[in-house]
């Protein structure tokens, strides 16, 4: 794939709307592309499964992993002036929800515009300016003056889902993307781009990719698609959460432009260890930068899968600044990186080494 043809990949999958449970737009465009390189096929959740044409049934499988969906929220009800009341699908600080720009799928499947409406400073007495929002008190604001309106005139009621409303952009001088969703729709741009690399190639493993869905709300959909695809061995894509703009140069485990993380492990996950230095040897021999981290918050798809069978299992993750936000930065370089690194774990696995990572 040539490099232009990865920032629109980017741009596209960072453009779309995709909240917990309502997936369906990144799903089927995720298929679009993937088709020319295997069987798709989706279930009622709206995970997306690649059966790579090149598989034999023959070899171990590897499931490629990435999750479809971002945070958002979605409409509880309507209140009597017209402003939405709503709850959050995945992780929000509740600091970072006010003034954001969103846009509510109404119920003809038409996107309105609209912000979570905060209170001026004009209003506000001293003990309110000191306080930490709460998400029940907020509202969302498509421009309505009363509730009928909103539920007749803008087609909005209980359960609409709303998604961040953010134009991703790429800036050739720093080779940076801004924008939203980069949790985890790099990492779903990724699982084409592999898939695109890998095209024709003869392996000593079968690729099972899914594309899973609600990741945000309890890692959901990989529970489903490592059942079904019951993987020998899992390697997960993710956008993970950049910690350089506060932490002291020693403690930074996730950077712009360091390359992609090796997540050791989180408060769901531990990397199986083989598998894990197996993957930074290799980054090593093919000088691709990487960092590594412990976490002691998070959670990944990695568990999902690794805890379905005790397939060993590693999670990449492509840093990500500002994530569970709406406004985000990252990199084409560590994307790329991310990339060759799989691409070269699975040029290079087999039965053998696979069997070498149970110790
Ligand atoms: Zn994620």
């Amino acid at each position: 794939m040539q490099e232009q043809e990865q920032i629109q990949l980017i741009k596209d999958f960072s453009n779309l709307s995709g909240a917990p449970g309502f997936e369906m737009e990144v799903a089927q465009y995720f298929g679009k592309r993937t088709a020319p390189y295997g069987k798709i096929s989706r279930d009622g959740i709206f995970n997306t499964y690649v059966d790579r044409t090149e598989n034999t049934g023959k070899k171990p499988v590897v499931q490629l992993d990435a999750h479809a969906d971002s945070v958002g929220f979605i409409a509880q009800a309507i209140r009597p002036n017209g402003l939405i009341k709503f709850v959050t699908l995945g992780g929000w600080a509740p600091t970072n929800v006010p003034a954001t720009r969103v846009r509510v799928r109404n119920q003809d499947g038409k996107y309105i515009k609209g912000v979570v409406a905060s209170k001026p400073p004009h209003f506000m007495t001293e003990e309110e300016k000191k306080k930490v929002p709460q998400i029940a008190e907020m509202s969302i604001d498509v421009g309505s003056t009363s509730r009928e309106e909103t539920i007749e005139q803008f087609k909005i009621n209980t359960g609409c889902p709303i998604f961040p409303d953010v134009d991703c952009e790429y800036y050739d001088s720093t080779r940076l993307f801004f924008g939203k969703d980069f949790d985890n729709r790099v990492g779903s741009a990724a699982l084409v781009d592999v898939l695109d690399q890998l095209h024709g190639k003869d392996l000593g493993v079968d690729v099972a990719t899914a594309l899973s869905t609600q990741e945000e709300v309890g890692t959901r959909g990989a529970q489903v698609t490592a059942n079904k695809i019951s993987p020998d061995l899992a390697i997960v894509f993710e956008g993970c959460p950049c910690d350089d703009t506060f932490e002291p140069d020693w403690l930074i485990q996730t950077g712009l432009k360091k390359g992609p993380m090796l997540r050791d492990m989180d408060t769901s996950f531990i990397a199986n260890p083989l598998f894990e230095e197996y993957a930074a040897r290799l980054a090593d021999q093919h000088q691709i930068p990487y960092t590594r981290s412990v976490r002691t918050g998070g959670g990944v798809n990695g568990a999902a899968i690794e805890y379905w069978n005790g397939a060993p299992t590693i999670v990449i993750g492509i840093p990500v600044r500002y994530e569970h936000t709406a406004y985000n930065w990252t990199s084409l370089d560590d994307y790329q990186h991310a990339v060759e690194l799989v691409v070269e774990i699975l040029k290079d696995l087999d039965a053998e080494k696979i069997a070498s990572f149970h110790g």
